[in-house]
């Protein structure tokens, strides 16, 4: 049977049946190959993510290390299953019907950071960006004040190009290291080469690229004076955003010329409720959940805003949140990942002069 006459044949039931026979003998393998490996099944996805909803997702792995987590990688995908990555779960909504087809995969645990003999960072995907501004502090390296108070992780913030007051990590990173699931081979990519814009990159772009870790190129500066600008930030997040409440920070991203948070204020929506989520009172950028929020809350909610700015405006808005399905579908690879290929004996060496792998 040739490519074209399956797809023609399979329908879209059938397809969702071979992806769950496939999940089901991977989750099977990895039990098998990797026992010590935290592995979480149906685990609802409410628990790991900043807004406080979703459903079971068939699997959660939260690996030891990066050779763990290739070794798990290459188990999915002689199985035909794309993961998807978690870091801090701060910018993603999940659905409350859960995600049955997916494998997903936590970086939690990859948290090594240190400085490099030439005075860059190195951080693997998992360190959370306030953890890592902290260090540059305490390094007297300048440059990430403007990350400490976003509450993603290396990872996350890398794919999303996350950014506050001016700052963008496109403006620190020097280097990327990935794993690459269709062909599971590891790239190191420039700057340059991972194609950072306005909250997404080349990664966003494409999928199947697992970040493992970056590293970042800061100025000299002084400790006391990084820490005063830490302190200043914060502040103000804390003024001006609903950090007592869940969301996913931003909901919209910034549209051309405008600021989302203005356009949705002008529009007469702060407070605005549908269900358990609501544009914040505080900041009309973000969507908070007030309590038992589901997914289809938020989704409404996003739908009215988007519609009526549109109406009211004539700005279209686009969703900063990432919204589960469709983004991750099993199988759904992009195009070839360019960079420099490199083999897991060519990461970068911790201080004890361990490898990753
Ligand atoms: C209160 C609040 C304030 C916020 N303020 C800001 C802000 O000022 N600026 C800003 O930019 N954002 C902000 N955010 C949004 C969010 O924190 C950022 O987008 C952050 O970078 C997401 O990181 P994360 O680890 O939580 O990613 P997740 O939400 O876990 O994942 C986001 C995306 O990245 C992918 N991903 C995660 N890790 C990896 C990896 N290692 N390899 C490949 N893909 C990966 C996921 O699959 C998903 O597609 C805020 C969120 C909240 C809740």
């Amino acid at each position: 049977m040739d490519q074209k006459e399956n797809k023609e044949t399979l329908s879209a039931e059938e397809i969702s049946a071979r992806c769950r026979e496939n999940l089901e003998k991977a989750i099977a393998a990895v039990k098998k190959a990797l026992p010590g490996m935290t592995l979480l099944e149906n685990e609802p996805m409410e628990r790991h993510s900043s807004f406080k909803i979703g459903g079971p997702v068939r699997a959660l792995a939260v690996p030891e290390d990066v050779s763990s987590l290739s070794r798990l990688c290459s188990i999915l995908k002689d199985n035909h299953i794309a993961p998807m990555m978690l870091g801090n779960g701060t910018n993603v909504l999940f659905p409350d019907e859960g995600l049955p087809e997916l494998f997903i995969v936590s970086t939690e645990k990859l948290q090594k950071l240190f400085l490099l003999p030439d005075g860059a960072i190195y951080a693997e995907a998992g360190v959370s960006l306030s953890k890592l501004a902290s260090f540059a502090q305490q390094n007297g390296l300048a440059g990430l004040e403007f990350a400490s108070g976003i509450p993603g992780t290396v990872g996350g913030g890398t794919i999303m190009n996350a950014g506050a007051y001016g700052g963008e990590l496109k403006d620190v990173i020097e280097s990327v290291v990935l794993l690459y699931a269709p062909d599971q081979r590891l790239y190191e990519l420039s700057n340059e080469q991972c194609a950072f814009s306005y909250r997404t990159s080349l990664f966003k772009k494409m999928g199947g690229c697992l970040i493992l870790s970056v590293v970042f190129r800061l100025a000299a500066g002084d400790g006391e004076a990084i820490s005063a600008k830490m302190r200043e930030l914060n502040e103000r997040r804390r003024d001006k955003q609903p950090l007592d409440l869940p969301s996913a920070g931003s909901a919209f991203k910034r549209p051309e010329g405008h600021y989302a948070a203005a356009l949705i204020d002008e529009a007469g929506l702060k407070g605005y409720t549908v269900g358990g989520a609501q544009v914040s009172e505080k900041h009309a950028g973000f969507v908070i959940n007030i309590g038992g929020a589901t997914s289809h809350d938020v989704y409404d909610l996003l739908m009215h805003v988007r519609n009526t700015v549109y109406r009211e405006k004539g700005v279209q808005l686009e969703p900063e949140i990432i919204l589960l399905p469709p983004e991750y579908r099993l199988e759904d690879h992009g195009p070839a990942v360019r960079g420099n290929f490199i083999t897991f004996n060519g990461a970068p060496e911790d201080e004890s002069g361990e490898t990753d792998a």
